[in-house]
């Protein structure tokens, strides 16, 4: 189960495709006693329900590294309070921009953070400074010390309109540095980041040929490094060739990411910072007035029914259906008679599966 902690919005960035822009030079901050609150109630949320899976604990923003390393450490030391002392399975994960980056900051990194994400798009420039600067050469220089002070990362790449023709380049950047990563298709769910990314935007045909090229040169290359979404794709074409059960996702039983924003309220995975996928007050309610109300159960429903579409999937058994329930709308899109469509997993799961029987 992931909590996203969206600890700050602030950001010393403006990508032209983050859905935060209009948030980003906001200095407001989940104060430490607010995450006692809430740490608080998520341990007694766990020990109630004797929950033996990790709990991952995401630092997000904005960029999180412009907090001070003495408050993140204070938000680490107050997990440690509420769920270290109750033996709860819990790790740190962290989602950066990489701009910033000392031997304090490794070593925080190295000490804390058992999952960190690096965003960067090797051979493409969309990632700006605040006055508009090119900061490639930055993070670039940061992911080289990072490697070098051997800070373990995986990566995501957002695959636009800018970078479409770069497959092979982006995939090279990152095996040769023995990284994985996510490529992630640019994407909208609000319609102010609708206007304002229409020229990076993908048609489906154009993400499908670049999944299938991720796909072609992961297949050819030696590494076992995790190349996502293409991995789990392949997973699932091995599990139907073989003809292995996959249990399906029900997050009736195990929702697996929940959205804390800045002022404390949670929102479901999928339709984070909607009225629809809105749970609850995370500093006020407790965890467990959240997780078995009503409302809950509206948005674990309405997150559930796009699955319907998998009943009639050829890969039903073989696939966890997880891709209708993404966020992400490259997997996940309703058509005009409220039908979900599965326009990447199913036909590069087909793709697979071909390729691999010859
Ligand atoms: S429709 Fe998509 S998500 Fe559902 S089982 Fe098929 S491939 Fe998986």
């Amino acid at each position: 189960m992931d909590f996203v902690l969206k600890v700050s919005k602030l950001c010393n960035m403006r990508c032209e495709y983050c859905y935060e822009h209009k948030n980003l030079e906001s200095k407001d901050q989940i104060s430490l006693s607010q995450f006692d609150a809430f740490f608080k109630s998520l341990g007694s949320w766990v020990e109630e329900r004797n929950i033996t899976e990790r709990i991952w604990l995401g630092f997000h923003g904005g960029e999180p590294l412009l907090n001070s390393l003495d408050y993140l450490e204070g938000v680490c030391s107050l997990a440690d309070k509420y769920l270290g002392e109750k033996s709860i399975n819990y790790a740190f994960s962290m989602q950066t921009n990489l701009t910033r980056y000392n031997k304090d900051i490794c070593d925080f990194l190295k000490r804390r953070i058992t999952t960190l994400g690096v965003s960067f798009d090797p051979a493409c420039s969309l990632r700006k400074s605040v006055s508009g600067g090119d900061t490639y050469d930055l993070v670039l220089n940061n992911i080289e010390a990072a490697l070098a002070d051997k800070l373990n990362f995986g990566a995501i790449t957002v695959l636009s309109a800018k970078n479409l023709d770069k497959i092979k380049e982006i995939y090279d950047f990152w095996v040769s540095r023995d990284v994985p990563f996510r490529l992630l298709p640019v994407s909208a769910t609000d319609n102010e980041t609708q206007e304002r990314i229409q020229h990076l935007m993908l048609k489906a045909e154009d993400v499908l040929m670049a999944f299938r090229t991720l796909g072609d040169l992961w297949l050819e290359t030696d590494t076992d490094l995790e190349i996502d979404p293409v991995a789990g794709y392949f997973r699932s074409a091995i599990a139907y060739i073989k003809g292995i059960k996959v249990p399906p996702v029900d997050l009736s039983k195990n929702e697996r990411v929940h959205y804390v924003d800045t002022d404390g309220k949670m929102y479901n995975y999928a339709d984070h910072y909607t009225d629809a996928g809105y749970l609850g007050d995370a500093f006020k309610d407790s965890l467990a007035t959240i997780l078995d109300s009503n409302q809950r159960k509206a948005s674990v429903h309405l997150q559930m029914k796009d699955t319907k579409t998998c009943e009639t999937c050829p890969f039903k058994e073989a696939c966890n259906h997880s891709p209708l329930i993404e966020i992400n709308p490259t997997e996940r899109v309703v058509d005009e008679d409220g039908e979900a469509i599965c326009w990447a997993a199913r036909p590069m799961i087909d793709y697979f599966v071909r390729r691999l029987s010859g």
